[in-house]
């Protein structure tokens, strides 16, 4: 299938930060190694940015003038690697969106920045890759209606700030009640779920709050935030979910999509494993299980 990879634009992190830069060398590897045709897409236009965010918070991105509290706020050092990075992330996440209104299913093997809100920016999140997406396929006409489900370990609060008021968009988070950020922006509808949860109490809380979104969505495009940090061994995230469980958590929220008639694109979004190559390794089950569900005889099946 296709995919859209930035990996390339990598920036400089101090040896001390828990940001997992290298999880997206090594699932394009993999997936390159499996077959898949990836793709990269250009930076995205600073206008397509300021039509999303605050024009002074892209401003101070821009140029490298967040202020102290800004910056710690986000987590990354400040480099112009990062920001074309940012944008190329972003970019993905629209090519790849733009293609699954095509084939079905979609996936960027990056984006899922859902801490970005309109004039924030912050937990390793500079852009919100689904909210700009979002307001560059609408003008296409192929797809008004959205729905985000949101599986990340932590609360969707970018997400909810930016989509939250759009009537067209039903933002769904489902996250560790103890998990980052501690002030939240409420989404259209929240899931916490207690720490230590492991997989069967989790796929029943999702089947359940599935069960409450998709008929208020009448979505057309979803995008779904497969996170790898509700794993047992992630580091930042206070959940249990086992590798088994994360699959069927896939299995279950891609499913249901389509069966709901909405083109699904899929983003990354958080992982935090002591060893990369677990993350890597819950990743590329996610990417799995799109590559099983791309509509035969499409051009993405391979
Ligand atoms: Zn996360």
């Amino acid at each position: 299938m296709h995919l859209w990879t930035h990996d390339r634009w990598r920036f400089p992190l101090p040896e001390t930060n828990r940001f997992p830069i290298d999880k997206y060398s090594l699932l394009r590897e993999r997936m390159q190694a499996d077959g898949h045709e990836l793709h990269e897409a250009e930076a995205v236009p600073w206008p397509w940015l300021e039509a999303v965010h605050d024009p002074q918070l892209v401003a101070r991105i821009r140029t490298g003038t967040l202020t102290v509290r800004e910056q710690r706020g986000l987590g990354l050092p400040w480099s112009p690697a990062l920001v074309e990075r940012s944008r190329r992330s972003v970019a993905g996440t629209i090519a790849a969106a733009r293609f699954a209104l095509g084939v079905g299913l979609c996936m960027n093997l990056g984006g899922g920045t859902h801490h970005a809100g309109r004039a924030f920016a912050r937990g390793y999140c500079v852009f919100n890759d689904v909210a700009v997406a979002l307001s560059r396929i609408r003008p296409d006409g192929r797809a008004t209606r959205a729905l985000v489900v949101d599986c990340d370990v932590h609360q969707g609060d970018g997400t909810a700030d930016l989509l939250g008021p759009d009537p067209d968009c039903f933002t769904l988070s489902l996250h560790g009640a103890r998990n980052y950020p501690f002030q939240r922006v409420p989404s259209d509808l929240d899931v916490d779920i207690a720490a230590g949860t492991g997989d069967e109490r989790y796929l029943l809380a999702l089947d359940e709050a599935l069960d409450y979104a998709i008929p208020r969505a009448e979505a057309e495009i979803a995008f779904y935030l497969a996170g790898a940090d509700p794993w047992e061994g992630d580091r930042l995230g206070k959940l249990a979910l086992t590798k088994a469980g994360l699959r069927a958590r896939d299995e279950l929220v891609l499913d249901r999509l389509r069966e709901a008639g909405a083109a699904v694109c899929v983003v990354l979004a958080g992982g935090y494993a002591e060893d990369v190559r677990d993350t890597v390794d819950i990743h590329a089950a996610t990417a799995a299980a799109v590559a099983e569900r791309v509509e035969p005889g499409s051009v993405a099946a391979r």
